[in-house]
């Protein structure tokens, strides 16, 4: 029986790499039954709000999703969409995986996957200001809110994600030398459990600073990547760069109570309507819906005829120094399917 996942098509070039990608899976032999639901502008201007009821309510019942990128209304009184759909669903791994593909780019053999805690840190908005005399804006406090609850569950997806996808050693980056009690917690719970997964996965620590230089000297020898929200929200665009680009960045947001699968980049407003954007991320993170849903034959397939087209380099959109449509280069992947 088909499996049912929320497809939220997105805005700008969202409904054109969504379509594509639609198009992907089901030549790949997926059997999806796509609920299709609106967001971000779309749902504004049919609803008046970026995250209608009734998408939620969709992925709430399906429990997955796939969805492109989303532009967020600027002004007050509109709620935050990846705010209400962490808080809804309590996403709180989000997951990066970023491999070599295009040849000829500076790295060669890069196989990365950063894991980064979505819900913590000094990303859930406790902030104030500070009266000083008659300045009342004199000074600003943001809190890095940091729990052993949160801490272990990352990292133990961290550890589970490399048993489970044979991968050899977890990279625990953090800066307790300075934050010693928010990072510190953090990085206590990561050696805890690198006790508890001994002899199945390799453990090792570095601090943050340390970490970006790595990254660019000797990126290869890094493999699963676990860290706090910001850290992870600058490393994983840095990584993305490592091989080639936001066009073939896909993310997943996984948490107890569903799955949201999407492209990293935005809505790339200066292409869209043009019909050239490329498709690459959001393929990728069809790819791994395919894998969530229990399909890694297909999630392979598709990732494998993906490669082979940019390997082949004839029928690539334009950002991967090609000339071919977003139409083209899917139809070229569909052919190699
Ligand atoms: P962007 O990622 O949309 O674009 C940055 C640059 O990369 C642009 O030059 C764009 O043309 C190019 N680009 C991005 N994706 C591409 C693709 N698939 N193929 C070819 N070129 C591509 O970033 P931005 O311009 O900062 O943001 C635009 C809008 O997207 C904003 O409203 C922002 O809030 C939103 N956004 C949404 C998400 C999301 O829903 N997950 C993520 C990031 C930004």
């Amino acid at each position: 029986m088909a499996v049912q996942v929320t497809l939220i098509p997105g805005d700008g070039i969202g409904p054109s790499i969504s379509a594509a990608t639609v198009r992907i899976l089901e030549a790949a032999g997926a059997d999806i039954a796509w609920d299709t639901q609106v967001a971000g502008m779309a749902a504004v201007a049919k609803f008046g709000d970026p995250i209608p009821d009734a998408t939620l309510a969709s992925i709430k019942r399906t429990g997955v999703a796939l969805k492109g990128p989303l532009e967020t209304p600027v002004g007050e009184g509109f709620r935050s969409i990846n705010v209400a759909l962490r808080k809804t669903f309590d996403l709180y791994a989000n997951v990066r995986p970023a491999y070599s593909i295009v040849p000829g780019g500076r790295y060669k053999d890069l196989d990365i996957v950063m894991i980064r805690e979505n819900t913590e840190g000094l990303y859930i908005g406790i902030e104030h200001y500070i009266k000083i005399g008659d300045d009342p804006r004199a000074a600003a406090e943001s809190v890095a809110l940091i729990t052993r609850h949160g801490s272990e569950r990352i990292c133990r997806y961290a550890f589970e994600y490399a048993v489970v996808h044979k991968r050899r050693k977890v990279t625990l980056v953090h800066k307790a030398n300075v934050l010693k009690f928010s990072q510190g917690l953090f990085l206590d719970s990561g050696r805890a459990l690198a006790k508890e997964y001994a002899g199945r996965v390799e453990f090792e620590e570095r601090i943050v600073d340390a970490m970006a230089m790595s990254l660019v000297l000797s990126p290869e020898r890094f493999d699963v990547i676990v860290t706090t929200n910001l850290f992870g929200d600058i490393l994983s665009d840095q990584i993305s760069g490592l091989v080639g680009g936001l066009g073939l960045a896909p993310g997943a947001n996984i948490g107890l109570h569903g799955a949201i699968f999407e492209a990293v980049h935005g809505t790339a407003p200066d292409i869209a309507g043009k019909g050239i954007a490329n498709p690459g991320a959001l393929i990728l993170a069809g790819s791994m819906l395919l894998d969530h849903l229990g399909q890694p034959d297909r999630a392979l397939r598709v990732r494998r005829a993906l490669e082979g087209v940019i390997k082949e380099g004839r029928t690539v959109t334009r950002d991967l120094g090609g000339t071919a449509s977003t139409d083209e280069f899917t139809d070229a992947i569909i052919a190699r399917l």
